[in-house]
């Protein structure tokens, strides 16, 4: 250890050379060329001298560790965006890349307010379904609440009926759906969206015992969910009435899902599809296609 006055004396006779970017000061303590503050804090007792950083080199410091922080959080969540399986046309999904219309407007400023209340849509277990023709951008909708829940470093998994009943027909072919399996990750997660519901009870009377098993299979996990007091997002082209009139579905899993469905969003109609296949039309034409 070396006082402050033995400090000063090897500064002032060059014993101690001083950094490239400092002065001698009149205190015979080095100072920064840059922002000019002192590079070594004084004790109160005046006794002794410790080397700490100027503003310039404290700032700098600063901002490497936002940039840190940043570069972390970037990471953490293209993992949890890899880990929620939304698919590749998705995962760009976001509020400010939306094509926003007449028709759809209202709907996704439902949907920026359901992420900007996230405590209280978790505290409450705010759960949403989200319908409307095909077409209507339903899943573009539900992909940019995932990729901003995501972004708020909520777990989630984005997924279907088929795939949910894919995993589960795997494991019972001894292929095993563990606890890190699908399944279980959707019961465990923070936010679960089940995308296109419905869709798979089509045409169920052809096949009245896999649909019985589907919708056995699907009230298990709502169920799971439901006690666990966590928010479902549901989409679908089917109105919640649909669900019953429409798909005959059972109506303990339409009044499961109605009670996890805190609000119904309906999406009008502006044919995104079509708006690209008449986009590409016109390329054609332009060919001379
Ligand atoms: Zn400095």
């Amino acid at each position: 250890m070396t006082t402050l006055k033995q400090l000063q004396e090897a500064f002032r006779s060059g014993e101690e050379p001083l950094r490239e970017d400092e002065y001698l000061g009149d205190d015979s303590l080095p100072y920064c060329k840059k922002c000019n503050t002192r590079r070594w804090f004084v004790t109160d007792d005046g006794k002794w001298a410790i080397r700490v950083m100027c503003d310039c080199q404290a700032e700098e410091a600063r901002k490497q560790e936002d940039e840190e922080k940043r570069r972390k959080h970037l990471d953490e969540f293209y993992n949890r965006r890899e880990l929620s399986l939304l698919g590749n046309r998705y995962k760009n999904a976001n509020f400010t890349t939306a094509t926003i219309t007449s028709n759809n407007l209202e709907a996704f400023e439902k949907a920026k307010s359901y992420v900007k209340n996230l405590q209280e849509v978790l505290k409450y277990n705010i759960g949403l379904y989200v319908y409307g023709d095909n077409s209507t951008g339903k899943t573009y909708l539900t992909a940019c609440i995932c990729n901003e829940l995501l972004w708020r470093k909520q777990n989630c998994i984005y997924t279907n009926l088929a795939s949910m009943l894919d995993y589960i027909s795997a494991s019972y072919n001894g292929r095993g759906d563990g606890k890190g399996g699908l399944l279980a990750r959707i019961k465990a997660c923070d936010f679960a969206f089940i995308d296109d519901f419905g869709k798979e009870f089509l045409g169920r009377e052809a096949q009245p015992t896999s649909s019985k098993w589907a919708e056995e299979k699907l009230f298990e996990v709502l169920n799971e969910r439901y006690n666990a007091q966590k928010p479902t997002i549901f989409s679908s082209n089917y109105s919640i009435g649909e669900l019953i009139s429409v798909l005959g579905l059972d109506k303990a899993i339409v009044e499961r899902v109605n009670e996890m469905a805190t609000r119904v969003i309906k999406l009008e109609g502006d044919d995104f599809r079509s708006d690209v296949c008449k986009r590409k039309s016109e390329i054609a034409k332009r060919l001379g296609i």
